[in-house]
C-alpha cells in the first residue's frame, strides 16, 4: 500500500520525536499527529526505552509541547509486561532494570522481585529473569539473576541493543548485560521483545488491532526502528534528525521506503 493509504503510524521516540535525556528538546511531531488524528488514522510511540513508564514519558513529552496519552505509548518495558502476561499469565520477575520498568511489570500484574526483596523466586512456575537497562548493576544483582537462572528461570530480554547515546556520549546498554547472564548460564534468552525484534512490532500490531501492510514505522535506525519492521510487511520511513545519514542509508543494506529529514515532513504526504 502507498503512504497515503497507512492507518497506523508507529513513531520512535529518541531521534525521532525528541532528543536528549536530561535536558530534552522536542525535534517533531505536533503537525504530523494532528494530521494523524484529523485523519482518523491512528498512532502508537514504539520506543526500547525501559526506564521509564508510559505515564511518565508521556508527561515528559507534555513538558516540551507534546500531547500523547501513555496508552498510546509502547515501550520496550511495558510490552516486556504484555508478552508475560500473555503468553504465561501471572510471572514472578526477577529485574534487572530500573523503578520505571518494575512499575510497568507491575501494572501488567506480575510480581517482581529484586536483591532488596530477598525472595528466592525457584523453582517456583513462570519465573523469570527480565533483563532492562540497570544504570545501577553491581555484581552480586548480575550473579543472583545467574542463580535464578541456574534454578530454573528463563531469561527475558527488553531488547538486546549494545550501546545508547546519552549526553555523554555512547553508553552501554540492555544487550552486553543479556549477553552477560546468557554466557554465565549457558542458557539462551527465552524471548527478546524490543525492535529489531519483530516481536515488537507483532505484539504492537495486535494490541492494535491492525496488519503489518497498513501501518509504517518513522525512526531515525536503520539496524532497529527499519529492519525489524520490513519482514512484518510495514512501511519504513527514515528520518534524518537522528542516528542515521542520506549517506548511511546508502551504504546499509537496510533500505527504507522512504527518506525525510523530520517527522512533520510526512504530514504533506498523507
Ligand atoms: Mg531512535
Amino acid at each position: 500500500l502507498p503512504i497515503k493509504d497507512k492507518i497506523l503510524f508507529f513513531l520512535d521516540l529518541d531521534g525521532v520525536l525528541r532528543v536528549g535525556k536530561e535536558e530534552t528538546k522536542l525535534i517533531g511531531g505536533v503537525k504530523l499527529i494532528s494530521k494523524l488524528n484529523s485523519s482518523g488514522r491512528d498512532f502508537r510511540v514504539l520506543s526500547n526505552t525501559t526506564t521509564a513508564t508510559a505515564a511518565e514519558i508521556s508527561a515528559a513529552l507534555k513538558k516540551i509541547g507534546l500531547e500523547i496519552p501513555p496508552e498510546k505509548i509502547f515501550t520496550a518495558a511495558n510490552l516486556t509486561g504484555k508478552y508475560l502476561s500473555d503468553r504465561f499469565g501471572h510471572c514472578v520477575c526477577f529485574l534487572i532494570g530500573e523503578i520505571g520498568f518494575a512499575e510497568e511489570l507491575r501494572q501488567h500484574g506480575h510480581e517482581v522481585v529484586s536483591l532488596e526483596n530477598e525472595v528466592e523466586i525457584s523453582p517456583r512456575e513462570n519465573s523469570f529473569v527480565v533483563v532492562g537497562l540497570d544504570r545501577k548493576l553491581t555484581f552480586e544483582k548480575l550473579n543472583r539473576a545467574m542463580i535464578q537462572i541456574k534454578n530454573g528461570a528463563g531469561i527475558v530480554a527488553s531488547h538486546t541493543a549494545r550501546q545508547y547515546y546519552d549526553t555523554s556520549g555512547p553508553t552501554i546498554s540492555v544487550g552486553p548485560i543479556v549477553a552477560a547472564l546468557e554466557y554465565a548460564s549457558k542458557q539462551k534468552a527465552i524471548a527478546v521483545i524490543g525492535k529489531p525484534s519483530p516481536l515488537m512490532y507483532e505484539i504492537a500490531l495486535h494490541q492494535s488491532g491492525k496488519k503489518g501492510r497498513e501501518s509504517a514505522m518513522v525512526g531515525d535506525q536503520l539496524e532497529i526502528d527499519i529492519a525489524g519492521a520490513k519482514p512484518l510487511g510495514i512501511y519504513g520511513i527514515l528520518v534524518l534528525t537522528g542516528v542515521d545519514t542520506r549517506a548511511s542509508a546508502i551504504d546499509s543494506a537496510i533500505k527504507p521506503d522512504l527518506i525525510v529529514e523530520n517527522v512533520d515532513d510526512l504530514t504533506d504526504l498523507l
